[in-house]
């Protein structure tokens, strides 16, 4: 008998949709799929060669568990020069990728039954990592009429004193929110006045269209102290297989963090760690070019959704994911049954309309659907024309 964790743990639903996508396309159905959410970019040519360069110099060795040297100063500065941050390379672990980053902080910072706060919609991973560190997530609502914006009421009132840390992540995945920095002001001094860790997951600060992402590390010493701020290369260098992220932040917590990460993992991999050196500290040019792109697909799907009837979306301010309402298409029916849930709606276009998206219930608000626009324009445009199409089939 698997253990109870096991037996509770569901596939990513990001990652069950990409499957099924692939399941039809296997079968010559001709699917177009907006759910995965990594860069159809490829990796610039400058972090390849420093890869190749890499392992033609036999760098393919263990290294420092929290790794290279090399790599942790070129963190140190990216931070200093993106961020206004000022860390020592002591202060910085390497992880495969930020979700490994996210999981070894819970892992280091939760006892059993300890309450993380988690604005709402949030990224699937969050609730589940603390659950999986016995952890008890607590979500807090945003409200789609505030831009999902952070409800800082609300905030204060789910904050007991069981309560451990708060993940705040700006941009936002699903909703595209990028928090200001009176906002992060507020937070910085709840976490101080009630003594919990602010965890800051920053991976899509490069993808941020209206100016740079503040981070609430940069408030202060005392909030400093207390954060920990996370980046990955997958999304800014189009590196998701790489699998490269990082976190700073006080040297206990991340020291911690390097004693876990050493029985479980050791390093990440030697040649992704030299790639990722190159990708911080060489020219930026790729990434401007690619977050431009980006954007012109961001205004492309956001005004194309919301031409269709039923379908409401706000226009994000960063990362690269559409976040429509679509409960305008509760009640219509489809194969004679109503449509209810995002999962229905979710089904509706996957059979329907071959496309497929990722239900906002797993997110944390079953009124939504999320789209990844990190595809090709053609792609979203063909993609919306056929959900236009099936959704005026529906009855009712
Ligand atoms: N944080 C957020 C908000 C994400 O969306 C993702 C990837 N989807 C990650 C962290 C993890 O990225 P990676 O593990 O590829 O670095």
């Amino acid at each position: 008998m698997l253990a109870e964790r096991a037996r509770r743990l569901q596939p990513s639903p990001t990652l069950a949709v990409a499957a099924r996508a692939r399941a039809m396309r296997a079968q010559g159905i001709d699917v177009i799929s907006f759910s995965a959410g990594e860069p159809d970019f490829d990796t610039p040519e400058r972090v390849k060669a420093a890869a190749v360069r890499a392992i033609a110099e036999g760098r393919t060795k263990y290294t420092d568990t929290a790794g290279i040297p090399e790599l942790r100063a070129a963190i140190c500065a990216k931070l200093r020069r993106d961020n206004g941050l000022d860390y020592e390379p002591a202060d910085v672990i390497v992880s495969v990728g930020a979700k490994h980053t996210l999981y070894n902080i819970c892992a280091v910072l939760l006892d059993p039954g300890d309450e993380v706060l988690v604005p709402a919609p949030y990224w699937v991973s969050y609730t589940e990592q603390v659950r999986l560190c016995e952890g008890t997530p607590v979500a807090v609502p945003t409200d789609a009429a505030r831009a999902f914006q952070l409800d800082l009421a609300a905030l204060r009132a789910a904050v007991s004193p069981r309560t451990k840390a708060l993940i705040l992540n700006t941009p936002n995945n699903p909703t595209g929110a990028v928090y200001p920095r009176p906002d992060l002001q507020a937070v910085a001094a709840l976490a101080l006045e009630r003594g919990f860790w602010v965890v800051s997951d920053e991976c899509y600060e490069a993808l941020s269209y209206e100016g740079r992402v503040p981070s609430i590390a940069t408030l202060g010493p005392e909030i400093k102290a207390r954060t920990l701020v996370v980046h990955t290369c997958s999304k800014a260098y189009a590196m998701t297989g790489w699998r490269i992220g990082y976190a700073a932040g006080p040297r206990e917590v991340v020291r911690a963090m390097g004693d876990f990460q050493g029985q479980c993992t050791s390093n990440p991999a030697s040649v992704a760690q030299w790639a990722a050196v190159e990708a911080l500290a060489g020219a930026q040019d790729d990434v401007a070019k690619m977050a431009g792109e980006f954007d012109r697909r961001r205004r492309e799907i956001v005004e194309g959704l919301n031409r269709i009837p039923g379908m409401r979306c706000l226009m994000p301010h960063g990362a690269f994911y559409a976040f429509p309402d679509v409960s305008g298409l509760f009640g219509r029916r489809w194969r004679d049954r109503p449509l209810r849930t995002s999962a229905d709606v979710t089904g509706f276009l996957l059979e329907e309309a071959r496309v497929a998206v990722v239900p906002g219930a797993d997110f944390g608000s079953d009124r939504h659907v999320r789209l990844s626009y990190a595809c090709g324009l053609d792609t979203i445009h063909e993609g919306l024309r056929r959900i236009e199409a099936a959704c005026a089939r529906l009855d009712g």
